[in-house]
């Protein structure tokens, strides 16, 4: 009988042990941030494993990220950025690159963007996009939600107009920023050109640029800064099936991220569901992209720092510990 009942209770502690730390260390980062900033380079693709990127290894060696994330199975812009920005893939949403031009659109079609979550969660939070490539502020970000939507013909002018935004003191509950250039070097020279890895090493001292100006203003310690670009691109360009232009940087920086590189099966279109699930949004039912489990996790001492048990948990792992203890003596006299 005490055989029994004393093995019940080990079984009993060692379940309280395993399943009560799950729950309180297994850090939850499901609304842990105030601000999301993704910044989204056209045409990046994975160079930055190919070249020096000095910026991005500063901000993401020490968080998550991966070179070669994947792509839509059809890789132009506005399919990508489509699909990084409602969570649906590309035959969904239905985006094309002329589509996005020659339209606008108001959110209540279906296909809503990101920033229509945002703003329904949080109906007086700033909420911005800026754009060298125009068509998705155009066409894809919806209209009657509040976005202010910026655009610049060239990127330093995008990088510019983030700067100036950033000192005026503005603080974006999500920001999205979309820059061209690199892009724009592989359609004119090509993927494999000195001029296309030249602007991708243009775009990582923007990246650098934008991350110093968001760190300055005080947003990293409760921000998430997100890295992604559309496809990758090769001698041609872009538009088919090689890996080179399916593969996509996706990076993610903040206070409860993981130092790791992300899964294989990773997406660029994940990017929509981190963004929702950092502000505390529950994923809409339509979206197909998901929060990769090793990306956020308790794995780092800045996140166990920064996420202490909460009382309420430590009393009744105190309590389950005192409450057995003193069930074993019980037992042990009623044995004698
Ligand atoms: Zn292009």
């Amino acid at each position: 009988m005490k055989k029994m009942l004393s093995f019940t209770l080990s079984i009993l502690l060692v379940l309280s042990c395993a399943i009560i730390p799950a729950s309180a260390e297994g850090f939850d980062s499901f609304g842990a941030y105030e601000h999301v900033f993704i910044i989204g380079v056209d045409g990046l693709g994975a160079s930055f494993d190919k070249i020096d990127s000095p910026n991005f290894d500063r901000i993401f060696a020490d968080n998550a990220y991966r070179y070669d994330a994947h792509t839509e199975t059809l890789t132009v812009s506005a399919q990508n950025w489509g699909s990084i920005l409602t969570g649906e893939s590309f035959d969904v949403h239905g985006f094309t690159n002329d589509w996005c031009k020659d339209n606008e659109r108001d959110s209540g079609y279906g296909h809503n963007t990101i920033f229509y979550y945002a703003r329904k969660a949080f109906p007086d939070a700033e909420l911005v996009s800026f754009n060298n490539w125009s068509p998705i502020n155009h066409g894809i970000i919806e209209n009657d939600i509040n976005v202010r939507k910026i655009n610049r013909g060239t990127d330093p002018l995008v990088v510019d107009a983030i700067l100036q935004y950033i000192e005026k003191g503005n603080a974006p509950k999500l920001m999205f920023v979309q820059l061209d250039s690199v892009d724009h070097a592989a359609h004119t020279y090509g993927g494999y050109s000195d001029r296309y890895y030249n602007a991708a090493k243009k775009a990582d001292i923007f990246l650098g640029d934008i991350y110093d100006a968001i760190e300055a203003a005080g947003f990293m310690k409760d921000s998430l800064f997100i890295l992604v670009a559309d496809h990758g691109e090769n001698e041609n360009g872009h538009g088919g099936t090689s890996k080179d232009e399916s593969s996509a940087v996706l990076a993610v920086a903040g206070h409860s991220v993981n130092k790791t590189v992300l899964n294989e099966s990773v997406q660029n279109r994940d990017v929509s569901a981190i963004a929702l699930y950092a502000l505390g949004i529950d994923k809409p039912e339509q979206f197909i992209s998901s929060v990769p489990g090793e990306l956020f996790g308790d794995s780092r001492e800045k996140t166990v720092d920064a996420n202490p048990m909460p009382d309420t948990e430590k009393a009744f792992r105190k309590f389950l510990y005192f409450f057995v203890r003193m069930v074993n003596l019980l037992v042990g006299l009623f044995d004698k």
